[in-house]
């Protein structure tokens, strides 16, 4: 550490971390259950369900990761100010680590980096306020200015004109896809049985998925894992989910780049070093999209904000391989919609952008409350919401 860092990390969010405990998921034998949707957070909560025991069917409309877990940018972080969201950040961290090297699945450490620039004081402000806050729960998070980046990362970043800046010592990246496909194995290998190309809806009483609009199969347990359809499916069921799809952009250029992860909050853009070269991404468009008709392209106007980022903040003149855009779901207090919403049927969605880095810690938080174990966190609860609140959609990432 160099002396211009003004707050030095505390814990190291490492395996005697009591926030990265597990959820208790009880046995299961004798139980049915079903899951839809085969992204992250449905193959982990079906795999855990299975290993304790459940009879487990998993019901894709597409391919295995054929939603937004397919398109995310596996940014992973445990860098979080409040209690509740410390503890998913820290479980799913660590069962991250657990999986690396088995079945295909990596991470690359690589320390986070969000900063404001020092003309952004009010950001500037809040990053140091988070920080604080993030080392409260043992995270080995520490903040400093734009002079401490320079002695600490080099010539990787630019940061003349950094006003305050913290850096996440636990975090790390990977390809999400090659954890879509390690956790479906895990699950196949556990008994899971993953029915793609088949789209099904959801009944609530009593607990069941329909097919083709009209066979209902009866289930002990649904979960609803859907992704930026899952509030459509569950109104379709006669349930009002308080939640919103959104889109969000990313590209990866060709040229190398070995920096830390940054997280630009005054630009509210985010860069990472890839196999490639590095991926950018954000483009956040703050309005609610149709989950069933929206442009899978990057925008022209993304892709030249994100290189001009890359220009001003890393010196990188991207070139520029694909750029693509996916499905985020938004809640009105940007925490996730994650428990029953009737008897035997539970929800997992709203995840602000966070929702691959959590779902090792959300499938197995769910899958622990649909077994009987574990609660899930009350502020969590689908049910806090009527479903009929208004509200704005707000970038995942941004720091307040
Ligand atoms: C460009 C981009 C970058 C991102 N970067 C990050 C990041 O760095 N870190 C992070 O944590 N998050 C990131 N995210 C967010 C992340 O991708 C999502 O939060 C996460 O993948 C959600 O996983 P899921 O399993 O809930 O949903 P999904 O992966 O969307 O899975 C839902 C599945 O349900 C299926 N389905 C839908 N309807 C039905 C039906 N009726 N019947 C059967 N199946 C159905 C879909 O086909 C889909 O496969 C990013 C998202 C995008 C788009």
């Amino acid at each position: 550490m160099t002396g211009r860092e003004r707050d030095t990390a505390s814990g190291d969010g490492g395996v005697d971390d009591e926030l990265a405990r597990p959820f208790d998921v009880p046995d299961g034998s004798g139980r049915r259950v079903a899951v839809v949707g085969a992204g992250a957070v449905g193959l982990t909560a079906a795999a855990d369900l299975a290993t304790a025991g459940a009879s487990v069917t998993v019901y894709e409309r597409g391919d295995v990761g054929a939603g937004s877990s397919g398109r995310a940018a596996g940014v992973l972080y445990d860098a979080y100010a409040e209690d509740v969201d410390a503890r998913m950040g820290a479980r799913a961290l660590a069962r991250f680590r657990a999986f690396d090297g088995e079945r295909g699945f990596s991470v690359t450490p690589c320390p986070y980096v969000f900063l404001a620039h020092e003309s952004d004081e009010r950001t500037g402000d809040a990053i140091a306020e988070t920080a604080g806050r993030m080392r409260v729960h043992g995270r080995d998070v520490t903040t400093t200015d734009g002079d401490g980046l320079r002695d600490r990362f080099g010539d990787a970043l630019r940061t003349a004109d950094v006003g305050t800046a913290a850096v996440a010592a636990g975090a790390m990246w990977t390809d999400p896809a090659s954890y879509v496909a390690a956790t479906a194995a895990r699950a196949r290998e556990a008994g899971v049985e993953i029915r793609t190309d088949t789209e099904v809806g959801v009944r609530t009483d009593p607990p069941g998925v329909v097919r083709d609009g009209a066979v209902t199969e009866r289930y002990d347990a649904v979960l609803v894992a859907a992704g930026a359809h899952t509030g459509r499916m569950l109104a379709d069921a006669g349930v009002s989910l308080a939640t919103k799809p959104y889109r969000v952009q990313a590209l990866v250029s060709r040229r190398r780049y070995d920096g830390p992860i940054c997280y630009d909050a005054t630009e509210g853009a985010y860069f990472r070093p890839h196999p490639e070269g590095l991926l950018a991404g954000d483009g956040t468009e703050t309005v609610a999209a149709d989950p069933d008709a929206w442009d899978r392209a990057g925008d022209d106007w993304f892709v030249a904000d994100a290189t001009a980022v890359l220009e001003a903040r890393a010196g990188h003149d991207a070139d520029v391989a694909r750029a693509w855009a996916g499905l985020c779901t938004a809640t009105p207090d940007r925490k996730p919609l994650l428990g029953a919403v009737a008897d035997g049927v539970y929800v997992a969605t709203g995840w602000h952008g966070h929702g691959f880095m959590w779902s090792p810690a959300s499938g197995e938080a769910v899958a622990a409350a649909m077994l009987g174990g574990d609660a899930l966190p009350d502020a969590f609860d689908p049910r806090r919401f009527d479903g009929s609140e208004e509200f704005e959609v707000v970038e995942g990432m941004a720091v307040e």
